[in-house]
């Protein structure tokens, strides 16, 4: 039997748990007129100057196209009544304030919204790219979980996302863009309706108030596209989401880390599922190029940790592999003197997956040897499964589910 990976045809055989990691096989390809929506004040400086705003101008005209992009939402250049006309006049014969298509909108009946968001391809006449970006919200809180990749390079055994074919990296236009096509959404900008609906939160002024890099795609591999879409999101004259409420989950590529800590100083979640360097290299084959000893030294080193501001440690509870007492109490050890959080995420099955979601009463097991030890263990409930939003399910529809394995995770949802 062969498989089709990237274009390449190779023999099953030779791909069976090795393939560490693929080839990103896709470049991004710029729309005709560009959008500016996502872009660094010096991008926006830089795009001001190529039709002839004069460098001693940029940096009010910055300002001002600043406010409008990203405190008040505007979707067209007409609407930005502190710039001259001619000015948007020119403005909008070069450039949109376009942001991802939007090609599917699901709720769910717990609130969860997914959004399935078009992006362009690289070559004329090939399909386009798509992506999902998920929204959960809480009393208190609505949090956005976004992708950085189409699909991703890296092949962890229990996650949807690593089985998809197609990679390309996203632009931070495309990043940021999630974050507005959300606000549009959900009424979330200053002087607009907000969206009312079950589940959404009636508490905080903001119905976006929490970023996670938990989406589609490694983060830290495509770096500075995160980086700079997350500094445009914690501008306090824009987006203005806090810096502590924004989230970069990894999988572990322990040379980013230290760069993503000094350039965005986000706080940092990463993916360990596994105490044993031998189960690990299982279930996220990166650990074979950083095992989890070399990990850990990175998060110890991570800036600004403290008590108020731990490391996230997420642990998918996978039935029979890693949820066993023994690992809990090893799990303990293993943090030892790190500042940490632990997340336990009930696994998400998938069609097609060879893993169950451990039990819940070895969960709460788990649980509460995590929690005797002095960590806050709280269980993520799974949200948005009617609708395929859960992590580790997020795939897009380049690879579509058929009709029966959409029921068939719908059954499983309900039987919850
Ligand atoms: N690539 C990054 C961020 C995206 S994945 C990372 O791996 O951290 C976001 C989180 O969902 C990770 O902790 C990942 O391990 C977890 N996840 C993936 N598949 C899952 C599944 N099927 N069920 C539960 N969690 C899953
Ligand atoms: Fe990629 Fe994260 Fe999924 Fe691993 S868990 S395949 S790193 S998205």
């Amino acid at each position: 039997m062969t498989i089709s990976l990237n274009s390449e045809t190779v023999p099953a055989s030779a791909t069976n748990a090795l393939v560490l990691e693929k080839t990103p096989l896709e470049r991004y390809v710029a729309p005709a007129k560009p959008s500016l929506v996502g872009l660094t004040r010096a991008a926006l400086a830089e795009a001001l100057g190529t039709i002839g705003v004069p460098p001693a101008q940029q940096r009010m005209r910055v300002q001002q196209l600043w406010h409008w992009i990203y405190a008040r939402g505007a979707t067209g250049f007409d609407h930005m009544t502190s710039v001259s006309k001619e000015l948007r006049a020119t403005l909008e014969r070069h450039f949109t304030l376009a942001r991802p298509e939007v090609v599917v909108e699901q709720v769910s009946v717990d609130g969860t919204r997914k959004w399935l968001l078009r992006l362009p391809s690289e070559h004329p006449g090939e399909p386009p790219h798509e992506v999902e970006c998920v929204y959960i919200p809480e009393a208190d809180r609505g949090t956005l979980c976004l992708s950085s990749q189409v699909g991703c390079t890296l092949t962890c055994s229990f996650c949807h996302t690593g089985t998809q074919r197609l990679v390309r990296n996203l632009t931070p236009g495309e990043i940021v863009g999630q974050i507005m096509v959300a606000r549009d959404r959900l009424g979330d900008w200053v002087g607009t309706e907000r969206a009312k609906g079950p589940g959404l939160p009636t508490e905080g002024d903001r119905t976006v108030s929490n970023i996670v890099m938990m989406g589609m795609g490694e983060p830290l591999y495509n770096f500075e596209a995160v980086r700079d879409a997350l500094n445009v999101t914690a501008d306090g004259d824009g987006l203005s989401i806090s810096k502590r409420r924004i989230t970069l989950s990894t999988s572990g590529v322990v040379p980013m880390i230290a760069r993503a800590g000094a350039e965005t100083g986000v706080m940092l979640a990463v993916s360990l599922h596994a105490v044993r360097d031998d189960l690990r290299n299982e279930l996220v084959p990166l650990n074979r190029k950083y095992p989890i000893a070399e990990l850990l030294e990175a998060c110890r080193n991570y800036p600004g940790l403290s008590n108020a501001r731990r490391i996230t440690f997420e642990y998918v509870m996978l039935k029979g592999v890693n949820d066993s007492a023994a690992d809990a109490k090893a799990l303990v050890r293993l943090l030892k003197g790190i500042p940490a959080k632990i997340n336990l995420i009930p696994f998400n099955p998938w069609p097609g997956t060879r893993y169950e979601c451990s039990d819940w009463e070895q969960i709460e097991t788990f649980s509460e040897i995590v929690f005797n030890a002095g960590y806050a263990s709280p269980v993520r409930t799974p949200r948005g499964r009617d609708i395929l939003a859960a992590c580790g399910q997020l795939k897009s529809a380049t690879e579509k589910l058929s009709a029966r394995e959409r029921l068939a995770l719908r059954a499983m949802a309900m039987t919850d």
